[in-house]
């Protein structure tokens, strides 16, 4: 019991909380309203102003946001302050080759760091420990989410960010590591390599781990738990609500507590739009009660999750929910970056030499993702003397990588090779075990 950051909050009476969520989303409407152009357009199309919105229920009424409102609104027609208040950027990727851009005021940091503070006392953090950040620093959000977040609870964090993996277990030895953040297959990773160099879990000093940014198992958190000897914690975010921290598990690792006075969640179906019957599946869809710089009302994650009913035995009141167990949408998260198939596909169709048939089969070794992309070359190509086939898969792969930031394996193959579908063309093999 314990570990509490803001106690009156995470084990606050739900009154209370539907208090606070009420008067932010009255706050959050007038303010997207006013200055977003996107949302004074939807409201008008649907007949509804700020002033409509009087109990909680209502946010039913208001629209739903999706991924590629944000992509329409490049770079930054969705932000609703003015330039000076700005104070970060993020990014990450879309659907197409252009990223879906965030930014953040100076109160929208704050608000970050507080989630991600949360969480990180939620898995045993406190003031003396090393916070070990081995998720990547840049316009992805991980780095420095949980760095804000370290830094806030009072902790000494650690920026190592990742990669070099013989050098993250130096660091985690040297520098006495408490708690490691970074993705779950990364972790996995890391204790293999441990494993290697001929070290237990009882060499390192690690005692928790939080783990996100892609999906996982229970399966996966005990061979993560027993090579590093550690308690692997769940942590999910994304770049278009804040980052990391959005909700994240607790000492009784049964489900994630969502930040509800700044995230409010609906669970939906994603061919109706209704929420769904109590408890169960559908799409998690989040209102961002009190972000400034870009508010969100009802954002389409694409994730699919479901409420945890009753109360937690931790003692937060925070509503829960499961392990996210897929998406509504194709999207892959391939080493930690998010990989659409079409994103692959307007890659190709830049070449001549290859068709628009392909095929991802993604996999992992030695707990890395790897990525091989297979490509039927055109007719013409195929009978063309002169063919230089490895030329042409290392152009592809470079373009991959310049364009995606993905490195991929290219296979072209012969035309009328890759299997046709009656229905959707199946793009995507995913052999990984969670
Ligand atoms: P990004 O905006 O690049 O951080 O990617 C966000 C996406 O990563 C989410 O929409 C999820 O699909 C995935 N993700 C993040 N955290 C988790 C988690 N704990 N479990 C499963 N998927 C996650
Ligand atoms: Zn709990």
């Amino acid at each position: 019991m314990g570990n509490y950051y803001s106690p009156e909050i995470e084990c606050a009476g739900r009154d209370a909380l539907m208090r606070i969520q009420l008067e932010r989303l009255k706050a959050l409407a007038a303010h997207a309203y006013k200055n977003v152009p996107l949302y004074k357009k939807k409201f008008d199309e649907i007949g509804i102003l700020p002033e409509d919105v009087k109990s909680l229920a209502d946010i039913g009424r208001l629209p739903f946001t999706t991924k590629t409102d944000i992509r329409d609104c490049y770079p930054y027609k969705m932000l609703a302050v003015p330039d000076e208040q700005i104070a970060r950027i993020h990014a990450s990727s879309g659907t197409t080759g252009k990223p879906t851009v965030v930014g953040y005021t100076r109160g929208d940091l704050e608000l970050w760091a507080e989630c991600c503070a949360r969480a990180i006392a939620a898995a045993g953090g406190q003031r003396g420990d090393h916070l070990h950040v081995a998720y990547g620093y840049g316009l992805f959000t991980g780095g420095l989410g949980l760095h804000a977040g370290g830094e806030k609870l009072g902790l000494a964090v650690i920026p190592v960010s990742s990669g070099n993996t013989k050098r993250q277990i130096q660091i985690l030895t040297d520098f006495h590591s408490d708690i490691l953040c970074c993705t779950p297959s990364y972790a996995l990773y890391i204790g293999e390599t441990l494993a290697e160099m001929g070290y237990g879990p009882d060499d390192i000093p690690l005692r928790a781990g939080i783990m996100g940014a892609e999906p996982w198992t229970d399966r996966m958190r005990l061979q993560i738990e027993k090579l590093l000897g550690i308690k692997a914690y769940d942590i999910f975010g994304m770049s278009e609500l804040c980052g990391p921290g959005v909700s994240f598990e607790c000492e009784a690792q049964e489900g994630m507590h969502i930040n509800e006075d700044y995230f409010y969640p609906e669970i939906i179906d994603p061919e109706t739009g209704e929420a769904v019957a109590e408890g169960e599946s559908g799409e998690l869809v989040i209102t961002c009660l009190n972000k400034e710089a870009m508010p969100l009302i009802r954002y389409r994650t694409r994730d699919i999750t479901s409420f945890i009913p009753g109360k937690c035995s931790c003692g937060r009141s925070l509503a829960r929910v499961r392990r996210l167990t897929g998406r509504t949408d194709d999207m892959l998260i391939i080493r930690g970056i998010n990989v659409f198939p079409s994103q692959v596909e307007s890659v190709l169709l830049e070449m001549n030499m290859v068709t628009p048939n392909y095929l991802l089969i993604v996999d992992r070794e030695n707990n890395l993702d790897t990525l091989e992309v297979q490509v039927e070359i055109t007719e013409a190509f195929f009978s063309d003397s002169v063919r230089d086939i490895e030329h042409v898969e290392r152009k592809i792969a470079h373009a991959l990588r310049d364009t995606l930031n993905i490195s991929a394996k290219v296979r072209l193959v012969d035309p009328r090779t890759i299997a046709r579908s009656q229905g959707k063309a199946k793009r995507v093999v995913d052999k990984r075990v969670y």
